[in-house]
């Protein structure tokens, strides 16, 4: 599946806001979104005003770059959470986070949504025992995902699950750091999406 390969500090500065797609260096002050607080390009410096479509355009790119996702596999998501039953934003949102390297970063095994798909991509996570090289596999209620035994000695995911203590597992993820081993208690739920996003506004753009 492609993916965007372009630079990851720019897609921060032209939605203004921290979009956490870096690992450890978003935390720092070299951040770019802190150094430079405008829009990239040289325009960047203007001021506009974002209103009706501009908006949800901005949020559909914004949660789209969150979870590393191109447009065609977005429509895709949005077209099942449409189908499915209940809310179509929060469906939406549901679909994105049970992606295996989004349940691989939340669970702490990598720095950030995009190492985490490098290592799904590597092989180097089991689903229920099965080796799974799919990044949007989606994860079901009572899956485990468990780091390969070879892998365990890994320096990299050794010290993302140092860090990442800091950072807390989502209460519909369970994490045994010591067997390597992360469990699907439940399927996430709105409140376990801490991050500042208007599913409204997705919805309403793809509903025109
Ligand atoms: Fe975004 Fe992180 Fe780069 Fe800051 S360091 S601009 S949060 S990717």
């Amino acid at each position: 599946m492609a993916r965007y390969t372009g630079p990851a500090c720019r897609l921060c500065r032209r939605e203004g806001e921290q979009l956490f797609l870096k690992g450890e260096r978003c935390f720092k002050e070299k951040c770019a979104v802190k150094r430079r607080p405008y829009a990239p390009g040289q325009h960047g410096h203007r001021r506009r005003k974002v209103q009706g479509y501009g908006l949800q355009l901005r949020e559909k790119q914004k949660v789209k770059r969150i979870y590393g996702v191109l447009e065609r596999q977005f429509r895709i998501y949005f077209k099942r959470a449409a189908a499915a039953r209940g809310v179509t934003g929060e469906n939406l949102l549901a679909f994105l986070e049970r992606r295996l390297d989004n349940v691989v970063y939340r669970l702490g095994f990598a720095a950030s949504r995009a190492q985490a798909r490098q290592l799904v991509n590597h092989g180097h996570f089991l689903v229920n025992g099965r080796k799974v090289d799919i990044p949007s596999f989606q994860v079901r209620q009572g899956d485990t995902v468990e780091l390969r035994e070879k892998s365990r000695k890994n320096a990299l995911i050794q010290g993302n699950l140092d860090t990442a203590q800091g950072r807390g597992i989502p209460a519909w993820l369970e994490l045994d750091a010591t067997a390597f081993k992360g469990r699907v208690l439940e399927l996430p739920r709105r409140e376990d999406i801490q991050m500042p996003i208007q599913e409204n506004l997705i919805v309403e753009l793809y509903s025109k």
